[in-house]
């Protein structure tokens, strides 16, 4: 596996520092919540640990069971405090190139409020 570099300035992680603003649905000692600036459904927000992450494969990796607990929490609490809970949703968590991913600290994407689709688009 490709070493990881943590990149500190990235924009996840100046939300985290509070250096920029962001529109926060929910936090705990682990993890941040909030919505995402440019929404792709009627609900949807990032779930991120606080803790320097590049993505899943380096918070599997890294992260304490604790941490890992926390954000699999976050991510149901996430589900109930938008409403998505009930009319079904998906996570999605994109990694590396293949995955498209743009910002390097993990976040998991939760989309819901209408049918998403089918998995992927080809
Ligand atoms: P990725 O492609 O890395 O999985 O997704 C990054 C997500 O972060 C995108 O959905 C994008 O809209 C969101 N995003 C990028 N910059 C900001 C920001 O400054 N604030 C918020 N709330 N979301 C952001």
């Amino acid at each position: 596996m490709k070493d990881l570099l943590y990149d500190p300035n990235n924009i996840f992680a100046k939300i985290i520092r509070g250096e920029i603003p962001c529109k926060k649905l929910d936090e705990c000692p682990h993890t941040l919540t909030f919505f995402d600036i440019n929404p792709q459904a009627p609900i949807h927000v990032l779930i991120i640990p606080k803790g320097s992450y590049v993505d899943m494969n380096d918070f599997s990796s890294r992260a304490s069971i604790e941490e890992q607990a926390a954000f699999i929490a976050a991510i149901g609490r996430a589900a109930k405090l938008t409403g998505a809970f009930e009319g079904g949703y998906r996570i999605i968590s994109n990694v590396g190139g293949f995955g498209h991913q743009e910002v390097p600290h993990l976040h998991a994407h939760l989309l819901g409020g209408e049918s998403i689709g089918p998995i992927r688009s080809r």
